[in-house]
């Protein structure tokens, strides 16, 4: 094999193994891409140029040295999210959370799951953009500026992981971690024509992820098939005594059944799914899939989930009171930037400084948002009633999972996974939601119940909108009950080797 980026992780092991090619020669080709094509996308926030190489050589080194055994991920080249910590060390790495407020800011250690990733022989290449503290639907809201769709770079990638999903998509590495709060990761998957897992709450540790809100928050993979996606979540679940939310459970193996197709698949769509708001072209898309997996032997069954309306609601007072907590230790003089002070100063006015100077105007509404939900007189109308929503938003899935649903169509099946939209329409165009909080919040409306209930999804590729000159991306995604990522992955397999959507990458100049 000559090709120095082969298309998959295993294809690139296999090859580096083989002596085909190098991991010095991999890692070229993924930061000459970055160079070739960061400066229009603006999917990178830092490469790491040297580091990455040095790391590569030391692989290469390893893979000399027949004694050693072969890591998983040997080779794979991977974007971080830069709301995920790396140890300065590497390549005088920051972990910015695209704020103003940790700009400077050299973490002294290494997220657990980045941490795994290494260990299987992953090599760190970037770091990539997205909405300030992860808070927003399109990276726009960064201090980078925002990322560019590389299917039309008038339009956005969606966000908040936006750099990831674009730096994959566009080939400048083999897979990106991003993180996935309220849709974070499988929003921007299905605008970007990837797949992308956000697992079961408790998954994956978030230690070393810069925490927006704490019950909603986890890290996942994208990449641009399914073996890879299985492969990355694999080596990055598992128990971490340095997060207790952690699941005490060992890391599942999602890639040796993979291919084995499940039987008697039975899926729930939910007629929340077809909301007046949609894109015809995702409901297209819907029909389709729908269409596929009948041919693949699917039973297809309508299901209610009742409670799905008060989803955004829910989760945008949930997440701004958990935010506005989390973001108070950057005052300044724990954490963030620090404003100069007058002589005539107390430390309240300089808490108030530094934080009205280090934070961006629309992490500045969400804290405001989030310390008037927890404030008393308010906590119980707000806080409390969102979470007796979150229990019902949860408590329909399960019954869709457990075929008891309440509802009218009353679902004779249990649903092995709940098939939807992953947004209502296709990606937007630059600023076209910037003055309107609201419809950026809407864009949510399909993502934010699975975070609210906790469970584990995949964004699949399903099919395009063509407008004008671009042809955008719309993806679906497969939800399932907790722990099912093993599953999930295999019914997305089933469809990606039914279909030839995620084939398709975009033109690139
Ligand atoms: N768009 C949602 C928000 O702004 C989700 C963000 C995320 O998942 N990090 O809160």
């Amino acid at each position: 094999m000559t090709d120095a980026h082969p298309t998959t992780i295993a294809d690139t092991r296999s090859a580096l193994l083989d002596r085909k090619v190098s991991a010095v020669d991999i890692t070229r080709a993924s930061l000459a891409a970055i160079d070739r094509l960061n400066p229009s996308l603006n999917a990178a926030t830092q490469v790491f140029h040297d580091a990455a190489l040095q790391r590569a050589a030391q692989l290469d080194a390893r893979i000399a040295d027949r004694r050693a055994a072969p890591l998983p991920l040997l080779g794979a080249t991977i974007a971080l999210k830069d709301n995920i910590c790396l140890d300065s060390a590497y390549g005088d790495a920051r972990t910015t959370c695209a704020s103003r407020t940790l700009e400077h800011y050299r973490s002294p250690f290494t997220a657990s799951a980045v941490q795994r990733l290494i260990d299987a022989g992953a090599i760190i290449v970037a770091k990539t953009n997205l909405d300030e503290f992860a808070m927003g639907s399109s990276t726009e809201h960064s201090i980078f500026g925002p990322t560019r769709n590389p299917f039309d770079r008038t339009r956005v990638c969606g966000g908040s992981s936006g750099g990831s999903a674009c730096a994959v998509a566009a080939g400048m590495a083999a897979a990106a971690l991003g993180s996935d709060t309220g849709g974070s990761i499988r929003q921007p998957a299905g605008w970007c024509n990837l797949f992308a897992l956000k697992p079961t709450y408790g998954r994956v540790s978030r230690y070393g992820l810069v925490a927006y809100a704490s019950s909603l928050d986890q890290i996942g993979p994208f990449a641009r098939c399914v073996a890879d996606t299985a492969l990355l979540t694999s080596a990055i679940c598992g128990h971490d005594p340095a997060d207790s939310t952690s699941a005490g459970l060992p890391s599942p193996d999602l890639t040796s059944d993979l291919d084995r197709p499940i039987d008697k698949l039975v899926l729930g769509v939910p007629r929340q799914a077809r909301s007046a708001a949609n894109h015809p072209a995702v409901t297209a898309a819907l029909d389709a899939a729908i269409k596929t997996f009948s041919h693949l032997g699917a039973v297809v069954i309508d299901i209610d989930l009742p409670h799905a309306e008060h989803g955004i609601a829910a989760y945008y007072i949930i997440a701004t009171a958990e935010a506005s907590s989390n973001l108070a230790r950057f005052d300044g003089i724990r954490y963030g930037h620090r404003a100069e002070l007058a002589p005539s100063d107390d430390l309240f006015d300089l808490y108030a400084r530094s934080r009205a100077e280090g934070l961006g105007p629309e992490v500045q509404r969400r804290i405001m948002l989030g310390t008037h939900v927890l404030s008393s007189g308010y906590y119980d109308a707000y806080y409390n009633t969102a979470l007796k929503a979150r229990r019902l938003i949860k408590r329909d899935f399960d019954d869709a999972f457990a075929g008891t649903a309440r509802a009218a169509s009353r679902p004779s099946h249990a649903c092995h996974a709940v098939l939807m939209p992953t947004s209502p329409g296709p990606a937007f165009a630059l600023g076209e939601r910037s003055s309107d909080p609201m419809s950026m919040y809407l864009e949510d409306i399909y993502t934010v119940g699975v975070n609210l209930a906790g469970l584990p999804a995949i964004t699949i590729p399903a099919g395009f909108h063509r407008d004008g000159a671009s042809n955008l991306p719309i993806g679906l995604q497969l939800i399932g009950p907790a722990l099912a990522e093993g599953e999930l992955t295999r019914i997305a397999r089933m469809f990606e080797l039914a279909t030839s959507h995620s084939s398709i990458r975009p033109a690139l100049a």
